[in-house]
């Protein structure tokens, strides 16, 4: 009797045709294939060869189609015909909504413009809508960052030039202890699913991770510490003291990379009491041991003390930077028994944690047989590394104090020595960034002019008061009061603050509020209904709205869509040309720098422009500099594809940094290439390049990454090479000794 044999097609056709282009349904950014069958999208794939996410999808990522397909779409411009809230819209055709928008814009710009307030969602185009602000000259734009983690990115920034988020990364092949503090499924989502995967596949080595909630990650974690939220800062603090206090800490790491040695004068009364000690070139100065008198702390090759107490030549006195630090991590205020009960995990459980750490840090230091060369000029045979390496994110950042405790942490990498060592944390190119960071913010009394661009970008970093946007006489510029007394360091201003702000007047009241999806109205405020109260509030004297115009943008009718008055609907992600920026937020790794691109996959079937072609018209019908010409024509009649082929940021310098160069036959810096686009869809919408084997660690400190004539992609290439020398890692900055001139770092040449 024959058998029945029932045939299963593993491997079925499901498509006619597939395409490449990047995911937006998180902040990761992997490269995906679209599987298209009669040009509609049925089915999306990981890319493998990208370098983001090797082919690795998540469900977000595969659910992308329903997201494409959604019922919510918007299909057409909308103009508000009944009260703010109702709903109630009549379509309108893009010329008229066009013209709604510049009569109300150009009127602000020639008046007065900080009276736009221009604020965009999760987009990926913040080098363009920031590039689009400053040209219009007001100094009133951020994205979303204030309310989500860029305070962990800052604090990064000020310490290390670096930063978590997806612009560092554990040294997934070689490091043997690992702790990740907060992070859900988001920065760096992919990347670290596969880096746990190759951690838990090698023997020896530990995964910490640190969370309230036993999440995903934290139960495959080799130790899960549930610790009580928002005391992870506490928690680090301790394991300093612990570490402290056994002199377990990476001496020579400290004197060589950071301003550890630096001398801070202990004067109180004195005019510089608690700022660092600088001779007259503004060089900061260590006690050099053998002369015993204060040097340059930036000459190579000298031994600084680290401890001691030292009368300098005015009689005033002073002490190295690590020993204010130590000092005050060493109270008791800090030690595992007295932070137990407050973080909630058990004195006994701290003190392991900081004895393992060092254990890995100093007991199983891992050497690669790789040459290279430091800022110095010295070379070196190994790459000598301390396989400590750590993550943080959200859980961290969305607390009061997520700032000090992101830079506790990076304190506690510098400690261990485990910054961009074989085994640590890596920078990412282009990172790291000279440090403290630029640019500064701009937007001063006297830098918004009716009529005219700022002179710099509106998001930047302070480095002192006299970076601050105030007034005279102390009161905010911005309207979230962004980089004031109150809000200093907001360097992706405040967004959650706008629409108070402005319902409040306060500062000033402003004409139009311009968002970008953002649903303010409802997901991003934390107060709904005083939100939508705010937006429909009327002004008894005017009987106008006090917001009197809102212009939102956003593929989808949110509830924000409601409460606008002119509604320019966006394209899904798979609908436009879009691109993941040098210039912004890359997706580079540590083994090189990286970009890449979206390419619209289908067409869209309804009335709907990408916003990125929306804003380069309005750029240009409103006559800003850079997206129109002098005969008032635009500088990119071809929307934002045109924009990212020609956009020269600085000579050679373009939003995309592969195939420059007439030829294509240049990387990082070059001539525009009509035929980029083309290059980069070829190669399944990115570019990447790998960085030899010894410019992979001790970014901080490697001439051969920092000083690169040869490719054009560093940060350093783009500049002179005195600026490139001056992007080395810093920094332990003690209370008062923060820097008010610049606090270039050890290695500055
Ligand atoms: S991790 Fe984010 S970018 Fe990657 S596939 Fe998932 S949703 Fe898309």
């Amino acid at each position: 009797m024959a058998l029945h044999q029932e045939q299963v097609d593993t491997s079925p056709k499901i498509s006619d045709e597939i395409k490449y282009t990047t995911c937006y349904m998180c902040a990761c950014r992997c490269g995906i294939k679209v599987h298209l069958t009669n040009g509609q999208v049925r089915y999306i794939e990981g890319n493998p060869d990208h370098p983001v996410n090797k082919g690795v999808l998540c469900a977000k990522g595969s659910s992308g189609i329903m997201q494409h397909l959604s019922p919510a779409r918007l299909s057409a411009p909308l103009k508000r015909t009944g009260p703010r809230g109702s709903g109630e819209f009549e379509e309108i055709s893009w010329e008229e909504a066009f013209e709604i928008a510049t009569g109300w814009l150009s009127d602000i710009r020639a008046t007065d413009p900080r009276k736009l307030a221009f604020f965009t969602g999760r987009d990926q185009s913040q080098s363009l809508t920031a590039f689009w602000a400053t040209k219009f000259g007001t100094l009133n734009h951020a994205a979303h960052g204030g309310f989500c983690s860029v305070n962990m990115a800052a604090a990064g920034l000020y310490t290390i030039g670096g930063s978590f988020w997806e612009f560092g990364e554990p040294d997934w092949e070689h490091t043997r202890y690992f702790m990740m503090f907060g992070v859900a499924e988001d920065h760096d989502s992919n990347p670290i699913k596969s880096g746990l995967g190759k951690l838990k596949t090698r023997e020896n080595t530990k995964y910490v991770s640190i969370n309230p909630v036993r999440t995903g990650y934290s139960a495959i974690a080799d130790e899960w510490i549930g610790i009580r939220p928002g005391t992870d800062g506490l928690f680090v603090m301790a394991l300093i003291h612990e570490l402290l206090r056994a002199q377990r800490v990476d001496l020579d790491f400290l004197i060589r990379y950071t301003n550890a040695p630096w001398l801070v004068r202990i004067q109180p009364g004195h005019p510089e009491n608690g700022l660092f000690l600088r001779d007259q070139e503004g060089n900061p100065l260590c006690w050099e041991k053998s002369k015993d008198r204060p040097v340059n702390a930036l000459l190579p090759d000298i031994a600084p003390e680290l401890s001691g107490i030292f009368e300098l030549p005015d009689g005033t006195m002073a002490r190295p930077a690590f020993e204010i630090m130590a000092m005050r991590y060493l109270e008791q205020q800090y030690s595992a028994v007295e932070v137990a009960e407050k973080t909630g995990i058990p004195a006994s459980t701290i003190k392991r944690i900081a004895a393992e750490l060092a254990h890995a840090a100093f007991e199983q230091e891992i050497e690669l047989d790789v040459e290279w060369t430091d800022w110095a000029g010295r070379k070196h045979d190994k790459m000598v590394g301390r396989p400590v390496s750590m993550h943080a994110m959200r859980g961290i950042s969305a607390h009061s104090n997520g700032f000090q405790t992101c830079r506790a942490i990076h304190l506690l990498q510098m400690l261990l020595g485990s910054i961009d060592c074989p085994g640590g944390f890596r920078y990412k190119s282009p990172f790291p960034r000279p440090c403290p960071p630029g640019p500064k913010p701009t937007g001063k009394p006297g830098q918004v002019k009716a009529g005219k661009p700022m002179p710099g970008p509106p998001l930047g970093f302070i480095n002192g008061p006299e970076d601050l946007l105030v007034n005279e006489d102390g009161s905010p510029c911005r309207i979230d009061k962004g980089f004031s007394w109150e809000h200093p360091f907001s360097a992706h201003g405040l967004m959650h603050m706008v629409i108070h702000n402005a319902w409040a007047g306060d500062p000033y009241p402003v004409d139009t509020l311009f968002l970008y999806m953002a649903n303010m109205a409802w997901n991003s405020s934390m107060n709904s209904k005083g939100t939508m109260d705010m937006l429909t509030a009327v002004d008894e004297a005017t009987g106008e709205y006090k917001i009197p115009h809102i212009i939102y943008s956003d593929a989808y009718a949110s509830e924000m869509v409601s409460y606008a008055d002119l509604v320019l609907p966006d394209t899904t992600y798979l609908e436009r040309w879009d691109c993941v920026s040098l210039l912004d937020r890359p997706i580079s790794t540590a083994h090189g720098p990286a970009d890449s691109i979206r390419q619209p996959v289908v067409q869209p079937d309804r009335d709907v422009r990408p916003f990125q072609d929306v804003l380069i018209e309005l750029g240009a019908r409103l006559g800003l500099p850079a997206f129109s010409n002098e005969d008032g024509s635009a500088t990119y009649p071809g929307g934002y594809p045109d924009y990212l082929v020609n956009h020269e940021r600085m000579p050679g310098i373009g939003p995309l940094a592969g195939w420059r160069g007439a030829d294509g036959d240049q990387h990082g810096k070059g001539e525009p290439n009509p035929n980029q686009l083309e290059r980069y869809v070829e190669n399944g919408c990115f570019w990447k390049q790998d960085l030899p084997d010894s410019q992979l660690y001790y970014k901080h400190a490697n001439k051969d990454y920092l000083i690169c004539p040869q490719h054009g992609f560093h940060t350093q290439c783009q500049s002179d090479r005195d600026a490139a020398l001056q992007r080395t890692l810093t920094t332990i900055q003690t209370g008062g000794s923060g820097p008010r001139r610049n606090s270039a770092t050890r290695g500055t040449a």
